[in-house]
């Protein structure tokens, strides 16, 4: 099997080992050994939230370059609608998508146009399907990933509908393909120009397909500039648009769940705030509600780790964006429902299982937490770990020793120092010590 790919990955030079980024991680997938950090593969849900949390920049969301348009005949770019946020109100829509095709770009598929259509689906089966309420939103790739890592209870609860990013790559290939008679599928690239890290993992890794209809992801962050100078230059944009305002303002927290027909919805952003209501949720305190919209980022996609403006002003202008243009600009008519559901079902990730042999797992087990009692449940993080069960768990593994706590460590000196004293005189032994007393 294919090794799981990670956008998230950490520049070593650049880090200091201050640890900062341990605690924030929702899986606990980071440790800090020898004064660098280490990221667990199998436990990170590229989130980013380390990315943004590292203070030396020493976390790095990778994406695809530029050059990769060059293996394509034909381009399509996919502006996710967070894109539109980043520019002075004064670049429309219209700008930005004519400054994709002065880039290069054959042709533009809005993705807010793809957010238009999952909405019209989700609304279709939840109608069909009140008796697995509340559903929890599967558009953000690291909110999937933490329900298969953290939460698989939960799962049956992901509305199976496939994201945005791939119903918008397979509408903008076809749709180009029919445009253009003679162009094969093949020879067109479609590319996702993405504010977050976990869209590039869900394109390597697709959760809900075998294969993504997406050839490659481009960050925000690597196209803002370009785009910002072919727009100072540009005189009359095209008149191209395909979404109106309900999907556009998907680009924030409560757009997707606002767009729906019920609105007995609860949207929750930041991945720390998820964690708790995920938890909630499991704990059937939440059985109320019909749909969960969740995303990493706080903020919602506007806050991704990949963007170039501060949240708030970006948010500013998405209401600003508002005036722009109508709620719907085109209705949408559900008619290829099937194409838009998940083909695979994603499955639970058994990250904490500590060996293959389930009798060696109940033993490990054991062990474990006769470990963690042995440490001051601090959870100060200065193991490098993010708590102490963490540590534990690191030591059973062998990852770790007992002496990685600087409180057992100033123990053993202790007794060790001690040790010494009487060995050379300078003390009673206990046993002296009793008989005195
Ligand atoms: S936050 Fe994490 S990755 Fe960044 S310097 Fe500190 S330990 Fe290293
Ligand atoms: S991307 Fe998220 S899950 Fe992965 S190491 Fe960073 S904080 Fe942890």
């Amino acid at each position: 099997m294919a090794e799981y790919y990670h956008s998230v990955v950490l520049d070593e030079a650049l880090c200091m080992g201050c640890t900062n980024c341990i605690k924030r991680c929702p899986t606990e997938a980071i440790r800090v050994h020898n004064g660098k950090a280490r990221i667990f593969n199998e436990k990170c849900i590229d989130c980013g939230e380390c990315v943004r949390t590292c203070p030396y920049h020493a976390k790095v969301a990778q994406t695809d370059s530029l050059d990769i348009l060059a293996n394509y005949k034909y381009t399509i770019a996919l502006p996710a609608p967070t894109l539109y946020m980043q520019y002075d109100l004064k670049f429309t829509r219209q700008h930005v998508v004519t400054a994709l095709k002065m880039l290069g770009f054959d042709y533009i598929y809005e993705v807010a146009r793809g957010a238009e259509i999952v909405t019209a689906v989700t609304d279709r089966y939840m109608e069909a399907h009140q008796d697995g309420l509340p559903m929890i939103s599967s558009a953000c790739p690291a909110i999937v990933r933490l329900l298969q890592a953290r939460f698989p209870s939960l799962l049956p609860r992901l509305l199976p509908v496939k994201s945005p990013m791939e119903i918008s790559a397979m509408h903008a290939r076809r749709e180009f393909c029919a445009k253009n008679p003679g162009v094969e599928p093949g020879e067109v690239g479609v590319f996702f120009i993405s504010p977050c890290a976990a869209k590039m993992t869900a394109v390597r890794n697709p959760l809900e397909l075998e294969h993504s209809n997406v050839d490659g992801v481009l960050s925000i962050k690597s196209v803002y500039f370009k785009l910002l100078k072919q727009m100072a230059k540009l005189k009359a944009p095209e008149d191209f648009l395909q979404a109106g305002y309900q999907g556009v303002r998907w680009a924030s927290v409560g757009g997707e769940a606002m767009a729906l027909k019920t609105q007995n919805v609860l949207s929750v952003d930041g991945i720390q705030n998820v964690v708790r209501i995920f938890e909630q949720l499991e704990d059937d305190k939440l059985d109320d509600v019909d749909f969960i919209e969740a995303c990493a980022c706080t903020g919602g996609c506007l806050g991704g780790p990949l963007t170039v403006e501060n949240l708030y002003v970006a948010r500013n202008r998405q209401r600003r964006h508002k005036e722009l243009m109508p709620t719907v600009l085109e209705p949408v008519q559900v008619d290829e429902m099937q194409n838009c559901m998940f083909e695979i079902y994603p499955q639970h990730l058994d990250v904490t299982t500590l060996d293959a042999d389930r009798t060696e797992a109940i033993k490990k087990l054991r062990r474990m937490n006769e470990i963690c009692e042995e440490l001051p449940k601090l959870d100060c993080g200065a193991c490098g770990a993010p708590s102490c069960r963490a540590l534990s768990e690191d030591i059973v593994r062998e990852k770790a020793s007992l002496t990685d706590c600087v409180f057992v460590l100033r123990q053993k000196v202790r007794d060790l120092a001690r040790e010494m004293m009487i060995l050379e005189g300078f003390m009673p032994s206990d046993g002296q010590n009793d008989k005195e007393n």
